[in-house]
């Protein structure tokens, strides 16, 4: 996104530096296949530290290792979640400050108005002809309350839709697509991949470029902007000596500065599990197998704070698999919480830039968040019993039965994996100033999800492409 928004001066010269491959290939391209690539040489293999709220369970924690990250890998949803989740971000980053960029992003085929936009990079639309099992579900929500709403990223999130896929033609449309594709032969813009920067360059204060692994400086002419992710991001800031001092020291590591980077690590946990018989097969996988979206409130919540989206197709845990019947035909709604308070961090296991991260998102920390999904649960099993999904459902897969309130949150640990939205670990405030700068440092940002103050009640594509476009003008602007 930055890329392209700062070669837009012809003046200015960008170096964008990728870690992964530029193309992905066919199963990036084709948006049924986006769950082939939660693992394999596109992703970059963390998983987070076993805990005890989830049952000391293996979770994986996949982020995308190609040119567009994440938003090549990822299941394609475009939602922007609640305007009070970035009112929580202050001013600059409030919900009327970012409307304009999240509108410049867009190129929504369905058109635009006072809260869409049409005509910008990144393209997206709806499944032209929802499977009938999502189709069933958004009539189940509206048979038990649930408004049915032309747009979730509209006048209000709260109820059951169609949602939006960032997919143009039946294609994937990563950032990558939308933003750079267009510009590819911008002579002001060099794109350099598979070049994985291990570290950061000073003179002095000033953080002057960057080194990669084979041992090669690059030097900033003018910045150096971190954009590697909300795990990457801090691990390249901690190797350069800018994090928690005490961890730092205890690492090998010389302090440089003295930030809290890679706590308050987020991520919304997703019930991985919640799934149907169906009556018939379920043919082949349409659009990006979802089709449908349903936010709603726990008890007590003053706006939506659970989520849930259809799968085609089993979308369970390990654990849940192997303790419950799933074979073919099954489908999915998975509830997740997109308002947890759990908070982890992020650390380093050594000063090699190769080690494993610690993760420790401290998933189902907060009992609360255990109570809400199991409201959640116990949502989608209503859902279950609705004429409109018996209609096309036998029956409950997992659980195989109506549960307790009890029994719904032993099934959450059971169940609770990542909703894949990690964020927060270089926050605005703590670690970085409204203008994303580092603190303590000069010539060194972060634009990605690293800077989130809070995680807005959506998936993170959206709202890391709209900070990016903020963060454009801002750059842009500085003398
Ligand atoms: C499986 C999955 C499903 C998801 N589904 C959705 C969804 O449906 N909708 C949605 O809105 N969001 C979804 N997300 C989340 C969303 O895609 C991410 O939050 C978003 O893309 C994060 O953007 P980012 O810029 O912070 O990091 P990333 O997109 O992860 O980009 C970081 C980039 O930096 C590169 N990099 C990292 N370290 C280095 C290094 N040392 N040197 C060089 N390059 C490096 C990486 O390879 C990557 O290209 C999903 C994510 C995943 C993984």
């Amino acid at each position: 996104m930055l890329a392209r928004r700062l070669s837009d001066d012809p003046a200015v010269r960008v170096l964008l530096l990728e870690a992964g491959p530029a193309e992905g290939g066919a199963a990036v391209r084709d948006p049924a296949r986006w769950t082939e690539l939660l693992t394999g040489p596109l992703d970059w293999g963390h998983a987070y530290e076993p805990a005890a709220p989830t049952l000391h369970r293996h979770i994986p924690i996949p982020r995308g290792k190609v040119l567009g990250g994440s938003s090549a890998t990822n299941a394609m949803l475009w939602y922007r979640g609640h305007p009070a989740d970035y009112d929580a971000w202050g001013p600059g980053w409030d919900f009327a400050a970012l409307l304009p960029y999240f509108r410049r992003s867009e190129d929504r085929a369905a058109g635009g108005d006072e809260w869409r936009g049409t005509g910008g990079p990144m393209h997206v639309e709806r499944e032209a002809d929802p499977h009938p099992v999502a189709q069933a579900v958004l009539e189940a929500a509206a048979e038990l309350g649930l408004p049915l709403i032309p747009d979730a990223n509209g006048a209000t999130n709260a109820g059951a839709t169609v949602p939006e896929f960032t997919v143009r033609d039946g294609r994937r449309h990563s950032a990558a697509d939308g933003y750079l594709a267009p510009v590819a032969d911008r002579p002001n813009l060099e794109v350099r991949c598979g070049v994985r920067v291990v570290g950061l360059e000073f003179a002095g204060e000033r953080c002057v470029g960057v080194r990669d692994s084979a041992g090669q400086v690059v030097h900033a002419e003018r910045e150096v902007v971190l954009a590697l992710g909300a795990l990457e991001t801090p691990r390249l800031l901690m190797l350069a000596g800018i994090g928690p001092a005490d961890h730092l020291r205890d690492t090998g590591i010389a302090v440089r500065v003295d930030l809290p980077v890679g706590e308050r690590l987020a991520d919304h946990p997703l019930v991985t599990g919640m799934t149907f018989h169906a009556r018939a097969p379920l043919g082949p996988v349409r659009g990006t197998g979802g089709g449908a979206m349903l936010n709603w409130c726990s008890p007590g919540a003053d706006r939506p704070d659970l989520h849930a989206f259809v799968v085609q197709g089993p979308h369970a845990t390990p654990e849940v698999a192997t303790r419950y019947r799933l074979e073919p035909p099954v489908f999915a709604v998975s509830p997740g919480l997109m308002r947890s308070r759990s908070l982890g961090s992020v650390t380093l296991t050594g000063a090699d830039p190769t080690a494993p991260l610690r993760i420790a998102p401290n998933l189902l920390g907060e009992p609360s968040d255990v109570e809400a999904l199991g409201a959640g649960v116990g949502f989608v099993q209503e859902l279950g019993e609705t004429r409109a999904l018996r209609a096309v459902s036998a029956g409950p897969a997992a659980p195989d039965r109506r549960l307790t309130a009890r029994e719904r949150e032993d099934f959450v640990r059971l169940a609770t994996s990542t909703f894949f939205h990690v964020a927060g670990t270089a926050a605005i405030g703590p670690v970085v100033d409204r203008r994303l700068e580092v603190h303590g440092v000069e010539g060194l940002r972060v634009v990605d999800a690293s800077v989130f103050p809070g995680l807005p009640s959506c998936n993170t594509n959206a709202p890391v492409v709209a900070v990016a476009e903020r963060a454009a003008d801002l750059i842009k602007e500085q003398p």
